[in-house]
């Protein structure tokens, strides 16, 4: 269904700058940002329509892509666009407030939201697979993770009582659109680190981008290279072109025997996703008629290769390195594979990130719709001007503006939380406005977030009140963005984890120097990060009390 118009056309690319061809920004910023998402150098696999993450898609045909695409284009100001599943199904007229675009992707009912039912509506074109920001059409490329991935290190770094992973090891696997963000947050964190992944075009792109600094097939070339960086305290990543399931525990025999001073453990292949995990004996080439002719046979020998990789990353926990779930459901494909241990380990929200969720931090990111990455400049100089106090954002910024390669339309990420985000969206409203930049921002997030996603093997594992597995909060968290005038809303099932695993959902609003633009950012991005608080408040984190307080949220229930 796919593919069959791909052919015929040529790559994808956003129009840039300050004139418009649809009737409003929001429709026009939803369009560019469509288009975006399906730009070679943003796309994983833009002739299929997937963006990143095994097969997160932003549209479910190319016929569903062009009608998206011509109805933005004829959108009235007051009208909004419903999209199930990748496919435009809809035109309503609502008014001005109300978001352009109303997304749903991939939702199916408790008791068939099974990967083999999902699998089976895919293949009658009945739905997509919309991962988090694929369907939802603000993914940024790999940038969009790097920040988040950075932040986790610069925690496991504290964690092991150190201020940089200068003289450390981490192993990895996986380079694809996210996990390609791994080696450069090590590296801009000070340390070493090999990275594996069976798709040796991978490690390459990651080489182009800056985000890897080499890579080779030579497990003995590949660890000589980062065990001397590691002894001289030098920040270096190694790709290795291998597959995980063999090389973990070759590399856990080494380090028994001493050659291997590995200190870190991680993993973000696809393992969300057993067909897109390759198993131990298939080669690269093999891989999707495979997973094709026989998913269930494939799925299997996916989850015993998963068994073997997650068996080894506990091994290394229990030689005293410090090992973590990377937000791909691996400890769960490993228990379906016949591995009891696999969740010795922990996820990395508990063990990292939930401290900043409890203040509604996140991921916080914006396009430069213009196209000119000097509007992204100063927009990084705005937002540093404004949090003058905090510097770890300060320094990220800097580090960010000279590292990262812009994929696509110029880009940036920064973890801010409730009551600043809306501070940074109405400073860009105020600079295009007064022509300062170029064009339009659009403002969203990942749906990896505070308060909008229920994912009880990632974001709400282990929750302080057991509520992991509530899907309320997400939904009250869409319809509030939907009631405080973002330009499109999103609610999904499955991103991150997998079919049956997460229910999240997604907000954008665009800044474009009117004064109806600052009244939407003020709101959307008060409430949106609001609800992170609210969430974590309910489920009795203290921290997130403490923030309600201090700046003002209601929280009816919450008592002194
Ligand atoms: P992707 O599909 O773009 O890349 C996955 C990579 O894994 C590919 O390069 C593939 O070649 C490689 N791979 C597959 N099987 C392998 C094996 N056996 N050994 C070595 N390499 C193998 O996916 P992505 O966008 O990079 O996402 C990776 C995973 O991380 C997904 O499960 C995704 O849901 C999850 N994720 C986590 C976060 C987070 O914040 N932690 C965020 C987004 C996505």
């Amino acid at each position: 269904v796919v593919n069959r118009a791909a052919s015929s056309r040529g790559p994808v690319r956003a129009p840039r700058g300050g004139e418009r061809t649809a009737k409003s920004w929001g429709a026009e910023a939803a369009k560019r940002m469509l288009m975006n998402n399906l730009d070679p150098e943003v796309a994983e696999h833009p002739e299929d329509l997937v963006v990143y993450g095994g097969t997160g898609r932003a549209a479910r045909s190319w016929e569903a892509y062009d009608a998206i695409v011509r109805t933005l284009d004829e959108l009235e100001p007051d009208e909004t666009l419903l999209v199930q599943s990748g496919k435009p199904v809809g035109v309503f007229r609502t008014h001005e407030w109300a978001p352009r675009v109303l997304i749903a992707n991939a939702n199916l009912v408790g008791d068939w939201a099974t990967r083999p039912e999902f699998r089976r509506l895919e293949q009658l074109g009945l739905t997509m697979y919309g991962q988090m920001t694929a369907g939802s059409w603000i993914y940024i490329g790999t940038q969009g993770i790097l920040q988040g991935t950075y932040e986790t290190f610069a925690a496991v770094a504290r964690s092991l009582g150190r201020d940089s992973l200068a003289g450390t090891l981490t192993l990895t696997a996986g380079a694809g659109g996210m996990g390609g963000a791994q080696p450069l947050a090590v590296t801009l964190n000070g340390g070493a680190v090999l990275i594996v992944d069976v798709d040796a075009s991978r490690l390459e792109r990651r080489v182009a981008h800056g985000y890897l600094d080499e890579y080779t097939d030579d497990l003995d070339a590949a660890l000589a290279r980062v065990v001397a960086a590691r002894t001289a305290g030098e920040a270096l990543s190694v790709g290795l072109v291998g597959n995980a399931a063999e090389v973990f525990p070759e590399l856990l025999r080494r380090r028994h025997a001493g050659a291997a001073p590995i200190d870190i453990v991680t993993d973000q292949t696809s393992a969300h996703d057993p067909l897109a995990y390759l198993p131990i004996g298939v080669s690269v080439a093999a891989w999707k008629d495979a997973a094709a002719s026989d998913p269930e046979d494939f799925t299997a020998r996916a989850r015993a290769s998963m068994a073997a990789h997650v068996a080894a990353m506990v091994g290394f926990q229990d030689a005293g390195a410090a090992v973590f779930d990377y937000g791909n459901s691996i400890r769960r494909e490993a228990e379906l594979g016949g591995y009891d241990r696999a969740f010795a380990f922990p996820g990395f929200v508990p063990a990292y990130i939930r401290p900043l969720f409890a203040e509604g931090r996140g991921p916080f990111r914006w396009v430069a719709l213009s196209g000119d990455p000097d509007d992204i400049a100063k927009t990084d100089r705005a937002v540093a001007e404004l949090f003058p106090d905090d510097a770890a954002l300060r320094r990220w910024l800097e580090k960010a503006g000279e590292t990262v390669h812009f994929e696509g339309l110029p880009a940036r990420i920064c973890w801010l939380g409730y009551k600043e985000r809306h501070l940074a969206g109405l400073r860009f409203n105020e600079m295009i406005a007064s022509g300062e930049l170029a064009g339009p921002i659009v403002i969203g997030r990942d749906h990896l977030d505070a308060g909008s996603v229920a994912s009880p093997y990632r974001e709400t594992e282990a929750m302080a009140d057991g509520s992991d597995a509530i899907a309320d909060w997400p939904l009250l968290n869409a319809l509030l963005n939907t009631a405080s005038g973002a330009s499109w809303v999103s609610i999904h099932h499955g991103g991150g984890v997998g079919i049956g695993r997460s229910i999240h959902a997604g907000q954008v609003v665009v800044a474009d120097g009117t004064a109806l633009a600052a009244q939407k950012l003020e709101r959307v991005l008060t409430n949106d990060p609001g609800t992170g608080v609210m969430r974590h408040v309910d489920a009795g984190y203290e921290r997130a009390r403490e923030v309600a307080r201090e700046r003002g949220l209601t929280v009816p229930m919450l008592r002194d």
